[in-house]
């Protein structure tokens, strides 16, 4: 594995001894394409410009990089020497007779043969850079968004972060390897001009009088296009995003029966969008006819001037034609010039946009010299742990837990008290402000993140399924369980009963999100997800709110037997789930207010009562 950043900021920890092998029974189980990944990163010098920042990514495809720029070069170059050619075959083998028009012919031709072999090698490599250059910033966009902390996806809008994301790295790689295409073709106009030059000097001024003007109106074509464009990509964005909603929450959308309220948004949206384009196409066709009609202007220059001359025998009759053929050559550089301004300044903001993700640094990181957790027995200490997820507002202070190895605790207490807050620091989802949580006695922030999440398992309250098989999706932990274990950890999830009345049973495909599983149904999944990789530490965070009574009773009997070696946290409202624990915990107001067995609790702590009657009342 190649170094992706300059200097030493940390890597995600990615040691390939530890990554689960691809197994062809689980797409999800490892990164297997034939596409090798990026080569570089970006400068981590925040100090450079944007373009330098971009560059090592650039380099390391500097062989195709570099291939496309110099045979695009040549490609210019031959086809610059044909109108010289052409000059010299009209004026001396077809005017005067003193040259063989045939030789002229097959130059032209060997010419025109030449330029079209390497502008087609060219291209090939340009468009390879190009696609390389996106496949790079996509990748290393994706991946640190994978490496990033919980608080970030806290703070931003993920989906429309990655929207963004890609238009963003569209507009960098156009820039990134169009830009130098544009210099190459401002280079061959030099050279253009320079043979005009040494033609006739005085009709090359002539000929280049309409330049300027055109360079400027393209300026100004741009300057009144280049918002409209950005107004069509943001109306373009609400309209994906009106989409999105509708898609994904179709079910609250016709459960309140808001179709035609929904299909007016996006018609609005839809309606705004196209006036932009009609915006965009008024402004061109009111430019574009100066931008084609301007070196015309040129031509008609330069036949008054040099048709003067060709009659009064100063100049060849070919030269007329050989102009004709570089005024042609030269608008090209002098359109594009001005849209390398415009396009600069967008792969700026843009390439800006890219780099606030990437200079994101995550928050729970793991410190030089973490060692993995081993042999692990199970006991969890929280040890006087402050923590919140603002600066302003702490959901934990000085909270004091101690669970042996083996025990199984219920953690009780409000909504929003902080429950879920505990489960997540045991996993180091976050980190403590103050005070320390420990496995084993081992500070969680001293050992690797891999060996932690494999010792302590957590089953959130909403869980997420993946858009594959259902096992698939138990195995997700363990890429490579056979079907035996698959099964086992099933049945102890109360699962392997409804598992097999789905149409294809284990290889059933779970909609979108599991939406065609019921919730009970899909947190048992979850359940099996996290028993399959059987950590010594378990925590049930809610993890069965949704499952029937009865139904969960059966995973506490398998839970039952598989607790007994195991340290378990149980999250729960349900009576019949806290009688799961020997020990109940009632949290307050960031702190553990109580400690005890559900006896004694019921008759030492009044909010332990209120908090149980609170939820018979809800009919838990
Ligand atoms: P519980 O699980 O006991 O219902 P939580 O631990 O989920 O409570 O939340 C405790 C408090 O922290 C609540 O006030 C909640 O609003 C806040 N909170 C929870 N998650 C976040 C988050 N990701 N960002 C900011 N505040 C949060
Ligand atoms: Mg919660």
């Amino acid at each position: 594995m190649t170094r992706r950043y300059d200097d030493s900021v940390p890597n995600p920890p990615r040691s390939p001894s530890r990554a689960p092998e691809p197994s062809p029974a689980n797409p999800l189980g490892g990164v297997h394409s034939t596409y090798p990944g990026p080569r570089a990163g970006i400068s981590r010098d925040t100090s450079l410009s944007w373009w330098r920042r971009i560059l090592p990514i650039i380099a390391s495809h500097r062989v195709a990089f570099v291939a496309s720029i110099s045979l695009s070069f040549a490609s210019l170059v031959f086809q610059t020497l044909v109108p010289n050619l052409l000059n010299g075959a009209i004026t001396n083998a077809v005017a005067r007779h003193t040259a063989s028009l045939q030789r002229a012919v097959i130059e032209i031709i060997a010419l025109g043969l030449l330029a079209g072999v390497s502008g087609v090698l060219s291209r090939h490599y340009l468009y390879r850079t190009a696609y390389e250059v996106e496949a790079d910033l996509r990748s290393l966009i994706y991946e640190h968004l994978t490496w990033l902390s919980f608080s970030f996806y806290d703070r931003v809008q993920s989906g429309q972060l990655i929207s963004r994301a890609n238009s963003d790295i569209r507009s960098v790689q156009m820039y990134s390897t169009f830009a130098p295409l544009i210099v190459v073709q401002t280079f061959i106009g030099v050279l253009a001009f320079g043979f005009m030059l040494r033609i006739d000097p005085l009709l090359a001024c002539i000929a280049m009088v309409v330049m300027p003007i055109l360079y400027v109106v393209g300026i100004k074509m741009r300057r009144v296009l280049f918002p409209i464009s950005w107004i069509t990509q943001a109306r373009l964005a609400d309209v994906a995003t009106i989409v999105d909603e509708n898609v994904n929450g179709v079910r609250v959308v016709k459960s309140f029966a808001q179709e035609e309220a929904e299909i007016n948004r996006l018609a609005d949206a839809a309606e705004r969008v196209a006036w932009a384009y009609v915006k965009d196409a008024q402004i061109r066709g009111q430019w574009s006819p100066w931008l084609q009609n301007l070196p015309q202007l040129g031509l008609a220059l330069v036949l008054a001037f040099g048709g003067i001359m060709v009659i009064h025998g100063t100049l060849g009759v070919g030269a007329i034609l050989a102009f004709n053929a570089y005024l042609l050559m030269l608008q090209a550089p002098f359109m594009m010039l001005g849209q390398l301004v415009m396009m600069g300044q967008r792969a700026k903001a843009s390439a800006e946009r890219i780099f606030e993700i990437l200079d994101e640094h995550p928050e729970v990181v793991e410190r030089p010299g973490a060692y993995d957790l081993v042999d692990v027995r199970g006991a969890l200490d929280f040890e006087h742990v402050s923590f919140g997820y603002g600066p302003d507002l702490e959901v934990l202070k000085d909270f004091d837990l101690h669970i042996d190895a083996g025990e199984t605790v219920a953690l009780v207490g409000r909504t929003g008290s902080g429950k879920s807050t505990v489960a997540r620091l045991a996993t180091r989802f976050y980190d403590v402000t103050e005070g320390a949580v420990r496995v084993d006695g081992h500070d969680v922030r001293d050992v690797t993140m891999w060996s932690l999440r494999q010792n302590v398992g957590v089953v959130l309250d909403e869980p997420f399924l993946f858009s594959v098989t259902v096992g698939e999706n138990i195995a997700y932990g363990v890429p490579h369980a056979s079907l035996d274990e698959i099964e086992a950890a099933a049945r102890a999830a109360a699962a392997h009963d409804f598992i097999t009345t789905l149409p294809d049973g284990y290889d059933t495909v779970v909609g979108e999100r599991g939406y065609t599983l019921s919730g009970g149904q899909r947190q048992r999944i979850a359940i099996a997800r996290t028993l399959l990789v059987n950590p010594p530490v378990l925590i049930l965070d809610d993890a069965t709110s949704a499952i029937d009574v009865h139904v969960e009773s059966m995973i506490h009997e398998a839970l039952g037997t598989l607790m007994s070696s195991r340290t378990t946290l149980v999250i729960a409202h349900r009576i019949s789930t806290i009688a799961l624990a020997r020990r109940v915990v009632v949290l307050d107001e960031g702190r553990v207010v109580a400690d005890g067995t559900h006896d004694e609790l019921l008759a030492g702590s009044r909010l332990y009562a209120e908090i149980l009657a609170q939820t018979m009342v809800e009919g838990h």
